[in-house]
């Protein structure tokens, strides 16, 4: 039941993260505070779909 998602900074919409999500933990759209390498810093990541 554990699935690969993309997490993609909301800021400049690069792709910087894989991870795994539990769907039936998280059955809605996660959001991660990450680093960005190309932002220079943490930017709020979602799970793309
Ligand atoms: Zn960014």
């Amino acid at each position: 039941m554990r699935d690969n998602i993309t997490l993609k900074c909301t800021e400049c919409g690069e792709e910087n993260y894989i991870a795994k999500k539990n769907k039936k933990l998280h059955p809605d759209r996660v959001e991660y505070k990450k680093y960005c390498s190309r932002c220079n810093a943490k930017t709020v990541h979602k799970e793309k779909k």
